[in-house]
C-alpha cells in the first residue's frame, strides 16, 4: 500500500527559478509527445509508450533544455501522458462523450515526478536534494512511515509542496484482543459499541467569523494590488489551518482506535446503504461523507501496519435493526432514540447502530445488549491524544 504524505516546501529563489524552468521544459515535452502521438494516429499508425520513450532521446537535440532535466523525470512525463490517454479511453468505453487530450498551457503543468531515484531525503534536517534541481527544505508536520518509492514536487498558486510516496508494509501478524464497532453519525462524529460518543469537530464553523471578515477585507481592496494579495494569502492560510486541524483530529482518533483494539468493525462506505444515514442533508452531507471517508482510510492504513483487523460490514439496516432482538424498527433521521416495541430495548440510535456493526462484523448471534451509560469525548480530548506513532525519534 503506497501512502502519500504532502508537505509544504520552501525552495529558495535560485531553486524556485530552476523549478519553473524544469516545469516549462517538461510541459514542452508533454505537448510535443502528445502532438506526435496525434499526428501518428492521423496517419494510421499506433504509437506506443515505449516508442515515445525512445523518442525523448532524439528530442534532446531539438531542445537542449531536455539535457538538464533528470532523465527519470522526463520518462515520467511520458508515463503521465500515457496514463492520461488510458484514462481518456476508459471514459470513452463507459460511453461518455469526450474530446481529445488537451495541450498543457503555461499554468497547467505543475508537477515534477521523481520516481524511484534522483532524490535524497535528509529526515533529520527536513530537506530533500533533487538531482538537477537543488535542495529544498520542507516542513514534516507528520513523519512518513515506510520505504520511499518516489517524491513529487508540485506547485499550487505560489506555494510549493513535496509529496513523499512511501510504501507501508503490512504487519506480518494479526493482533488478538478487544474488538469494537464504530458508527459514524451526524449529531456526533462517531459512537462506538463501548459507549464512547465522539464530538463532531466544528473547525470550519469556529473560523467562520474570521473567514467572513477576511472575505470582506478582500472585497474592499483593489484587485491584484499588494494589499489585496496579502489579504488573499491570509484567507488561504485560514483555510489551510482548518484542513490541518481536521486531518489532525482524524489522525489522532484513528490512531487511538487502532492502538486500543485488535479488531475494528465499520460500515462499508462503498455500499449504497449509507444513504439512509445522511440523505437530503445537502452540503453538510458531502462534508460529512468526505471526513468519514478520510477517517476510514486512516483507520485502514494504520490498521494494516499495526496488524489490527479492520472489518467492513454491509451498512444496510444497521440503524433500523434492534441490536437486542434483531427486529426492524423503522425510524427517520430526526429520531435519536431507538425504542424497540418488540423487546423493549431502549438505546441511543447511534449506539444501537454501533452494536449492530460490531455484532455483524464479529459474526456473533443476537444476545442481550447491555444498556451502558454513554461517555462523551470532546474534540479537545481527541486533539490531545498522542500523535502518529513514529518508527524512530527525530532529533
Ligand atoms: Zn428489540
Amino acid at each position: 500500500m503506497i501512502i502519500s504524505y504532502k508537505y509544504r516546501a520552501y525552495p529558495d529563489a535560485p531553486v524556485e527559478t530552476r523549478l519553473h524552468e524544469t516545469l516549462d521544459t517538461c510541459r514542452w515535452l508533454y505537448n510535443k509527445l502528445l502532438e506526435e502521438c496525434n499526428t501518428a494516429r492521423e496517419n494510421g499508425l499506433s504509437p506506443t509508450m515505449r516508442g515515445m520513450q525512445a523518442r525523448i532521446v532524439t528530442l534532446k537535440d531539438e531542445n537542449p533544455f531536455l539535457k538538464i532535466v533528470y532523465s527519470k523525470v522526463l520518462q515520467m512525463v511520458n508515463y503521465t501522458l500515457w496514463s492520461n490517454i488510458a484514462a481518456l479511453s476508459q471514459t470513452k468505453k463507459r460511453g461518455r462523450k469526450i474530446g481529445k487530450l488537451r495541450f498543457k498551457g503555461a499554468f497547467r503543468y505543475r508537477t515534477l515526478n521523481y520516481n524511484q531515484s534522483g532524490f535524497k531525503i535528509d529526515r533529520e534536517h527536513s530537506m530533500i536534494a533533487f538531482s538537477k534541481i537543488g535542495t529544498i527544505p520542507f516542513t514534516m508536520h507528520r513523519p512518513y512511515i515506510g520505504k520511499v518509492k518516489g517524491v513529487l514536487i508540485t506547485r499550487s498558486g505560489d506555494r510549493w509542496y513535496v509529496i513523499v510516496q512511501a510504501e507501508q508494509e503490512a504487519s506480518a501478524s494479526k493482533r488478538e484482543g478487544r474488538s469494537v464497532g464504530i458508527d459514524v453519525g451526524l449529531s456526533s462524529f462517531a459512537v462506538d459499541s463501548e459507549g464512547a460518543v465522539i464530538e463532531n469537530p466544528r473547525f470550519y464553523e469556529h473560523s467562520l467569523d474570521r473567514i467572513r471578515k477576511l472575505q470582506q477585507s478582500i472585497a474592499r481592496k483593489k484587485r491584484f494590488s499588494q494589499n489585496w494579495k496579502k489579504a488573499k494569502k491570509r484567507l488561504e492560510k485560514t483555510y489551510d489551518h482548518i484542513t490541518n486541524q481536521k486531518k489532525d483530529f482524524l489522525h489522532k482518533l484513528s490512531r487511538q482506535y487502532v492502538d486500543t483494539y485488535a479488531t475494528i468493525c465499520v460500515e462499508d462506505l462503498n455500499i449504497k446503504g449509507l444513504k439512509e444515514k445522511s440523505n437530503s442533508k445537502g452540503l453538510h452531507r458531502s462534508i460529512h461523507d468526505a471526513s468519514w471517508g478520510r477517517f476510514y482510510f486512516y483507520l485502514a492504513y494504520k490498521a494494516e501496519s499495526a496488524g489490527t483487523n479492520l472489518i467492513k460490514v454491509d451498512p444496510r439496516n444497521t440503524s433500523q435493526m434492534c441490536s437486542n432482538c434483531g427486529s426492524i424498527v423503522k425510524k427517520n433521521l430526526s429520531e435519536r432514540v431507538h425504542e424497540c416495541p418488540y423487546c423493549g430495548f431502549v438505546a441511543d440510535r447511534d449506539y444501537n447502530a454501533a452494536e449492530n456493526i460490531h455484532r455483524v462484523g464479529m459474526e456473533q448471534p443476537f444476545e442481550p445488549v447491555e444498556t451502558i451509560p454513554l461517555h462523551h469525548i470532546s474534540v479537545m480530548q481527541v486533539l490531545s491524544m498522542k500523535q502518529e506513532a513514529t518508527p524512530f525519534r527525530a532529533g
